[in-house]
């Protein structure tokens, strides 16, 4: 199966490269930059810190789609508002991880969406994943005797709080108790607070050190606590979700997927 990767320079880009090259069955279809960036015309694999591969970082996105069955997008919104068109012209697959879409972006994702293939998803770890698809079904499973916390802890440098994860994990518990997160969500309790109402989803965040990223949820009950927590170490978890994506969409029908889909949780 033959891999285009754009935005290929960067943090993102470059470690699909290496997920490519390392996956079986994948091909490197090439890669490709904006105009300007300093890498183009550099070796693809060179410059993600492999051996050479002789396909230099080019700007010709419309070739680059043309030469790839699917191709993965973790760039700028601006950035995946062309790749879509050209992905629509050439009958390619596209994994979108890039993130900050406006209204109109998610709108003509889903519009393309009606004639390929599109796998996008927030946070393609597929730990993450499957913490979500589980987070929801346990909700369920444990009524609101069952209180749930959702504990997340990032890197000192982390500006927003909670992590959009976790807040996704939140929609999930919701989703799974058949409410809406907006009604039971418990945020930034600190000083008198009152105690904590039956059904409540609350939030706590930790900041420090380089920690890339770590989140627990607890449903506490009576007499007993289950927990499910996911770590990551590094973030070739989401390169490694996002080429699982790319061959998952092989023979696929068009249509707009995500993680849960690729996992067989849909
Ligand atoms: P980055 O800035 O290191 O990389 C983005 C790259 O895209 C840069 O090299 C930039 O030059 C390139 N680019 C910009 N315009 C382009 C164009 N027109 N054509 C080709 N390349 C272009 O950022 P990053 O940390 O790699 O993150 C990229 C995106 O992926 C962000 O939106 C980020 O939020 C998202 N992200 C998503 C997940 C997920 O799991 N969904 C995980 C990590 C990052």
């Amino acid at each position: 199966m033959k891999i285009g990767i754009v935005g290929c320079a960067g943090r993102m880009g470059q470690m699909l490269v290496q997920e490519v090259t390392a996956t079986e069955g994948c091909e490197l279809a090439g890669g490709t930059e904006g105009p300007g960036n300093p890498a183009l015309g550099r070796d693809v694999a060179a410059h993600a810190g492999l051996d050479a591969c002789g396909m230099e970082i080019s700007e010709d996105a419309e070739a680059l789609f043309a030469a790839s069955d699917v191709v993965v997008d973790f760039t700028l919104p601006a950035a995946t508002a062309n790749h879509l068109a050209l992905a629509q012209k050439n009958g390619t697959s596209l994994v979108l991880g890039t993130t900050g879409h406006d209204e109109n972006g998610l709108a003509a994702i889903e519009t393309a969406a009606k004639d390929i293939t599109i796998v996008k998803a927030m946070n393609f770890s597929i730990g993450v994943n499957v913490q979500f698809a589980i987070t929801q079904q346990l909700a369920g499973i444990l009524d609101d005797d069952y209180d749930i916390e959702i504990i997340e802890m990032h890197h000192k440098h982390k500006v927003d709080s909670p992590s959009g994860t976790a807040i996704g994990l939140g929609e999930a518990a919701a989703a799974g108790r058949g409410v809406s997160l907006d009604d039971v969500s418990a945020r930034g309790r600190d000083g008198i607070t009152g105690a904590r109402k039956k059904g409540d989803i609350g939030f706590a965040s930790l900041r420090g050190g380089e920690v890339v990223g770590e989140h627990t949820v607890i449903f506490a009950g009576e007499n007993e606590r289950v927990e499910f927590t996911h770590r990551a170490s590094s973030r070739g978890i989401f390169s490694k979700g996002a080429i699982r994506a790319a061959r998952w969409t092989d023979g696929k029908d068009a249509g707009l997927y995500d993680m849960l889909d690729v996992l067989g949780f849909k």
